[in-house]
C-alpha cells in the first residue's frame, strides 16, 4: 500500500508519515496541490483541504479527470465535511482532523477493501437499461457510462442486489460502509441524493421512511 500525503503542515505530515510507516504503508509526501495532481504513483491519496497553491477540492476533482484511485481528504471543519460529501467532491471518504492513528489506518483499510473485487464482484447486474459490471465497476443506462464515486457504486450494487426490497439504513451503513463505523445518518442521506442525481432517475431509489431505501424501476 502506498500513500501520497498531500498536507502543507509539516507536523502533520511528518507525524502521518511514520504513523503510515509503522503501519507498514509506503508513503510518499507532497506539500502543493500541484504536486499532488502531478503524482501518480501511489494507491491512496491521503488530502489536506487547505493547501497553498490550491485546495483539496480542486485537486480531487483534476485527479478525477483520469484517475479513480481512492482518495480520503482531511478536513478540520465540519462545513468542509458536508462538501466532502457534496455532489461533485469525488472523494471517497474523509477524516476529520484532530484524527488518531488508528481511526486513520482503519479508514484506509475500509476504503481500500470496498476496493478489492469480492467473489460475488465478477458478475454484471442488468435491470432494465441500467447494467452494473461489479469486475470493472462500470455502470451504464442505455449504454452511457455514468461516473460514480467509489462509495455511490458500492451504494448502487447494494441497493441493486434484489430490486424491491427494502435495504435497512444501518444495514446500508454495514455493508457499504465500515462495520466499525456508523457514519452520520445525513452521509448515507447525502450519498443516496448524488447517486438518485447521477442515475437521472431519482425515482429509482426509494426511500421507505423510519426504515431505509430500495431500488425499483419504476419508470
Ligand atoms: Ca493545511
Amino acid at each position: 500500500m502506498h500513500v501520497l500525503v498531500v498536507e502543507d503542515d509539516q507536523a502533520i505530515a511528518s507525524s502521518l508519515t511514520l504513523g503510515l510507516q509503522s503501519a507498514g504503508m509506503t508513503v510518499t509526501h507532497v506539500a502543493t496541490g500541484r504536486q499532488a495532481v502531478e503524482e501518480s504513483q501511489y494507491d491512496l491519496m491521503l488530502l489536506d483541504i487547505g493547501l497553498p497553491d490550491f485546495d483539496g477540492f480542486e485537486v480531487c476533482r483534476r485527479v478525477r479527470l483520469t484517475s479513480q484511485v481512492p482518495i480520503i481528504m482531511l478536513t478540520a471543519r465540519a462545513d468542509e465535511i458536508d462538501r466532502v460529501f457534496g455532489l461533485e467532491s469525488g472523494a471517497d471518504d474523509y477524516v476529520a482532523k484532530p484524527f488518531g492513528l488508528r481511526e486513520l489506518i482503519a479508514r484506509i483499510r475500509a476504503v481500500t477493501r470496498r476496493l478489492t473485487p469480492q467473489e460475488s464482484a465478477t458478475s454484471t447486474t442488468v435491470i432494465g437499461d441500467l447494467t452494473i459490471d461489479s469486475a470493472t465497476r462500470r455502470v451504464t443506462i442505455a449504454g452511457a457510462e455514468i461516473e460514480l464515486t467509489t462509495k455511490e457504486f458500492d451504494l448502487l450494487e447494494y441497493l441493486t442486489r434484489e430490486p424491491g426490497v427494502v435495504y435497512r439504513r444501518n444495514d446500508i451503513l454495514e455493508t457499504v460502509w465500515d462495520t466499525e463505523w456508523y457514519g452520520p445518518t445525513k452521509t448515507l442521506d447525502a450519498h443516496i441524493a448524488a447517486l438518485r442525481k447521477k442515475l437521472g432517475h431519482p425515482e429509482w431509489v426509494i426511500a421507505i421512511r423510519g426504515v431505509g431505501f430500495r431500488f425499483e424501476m419504476t419508470s
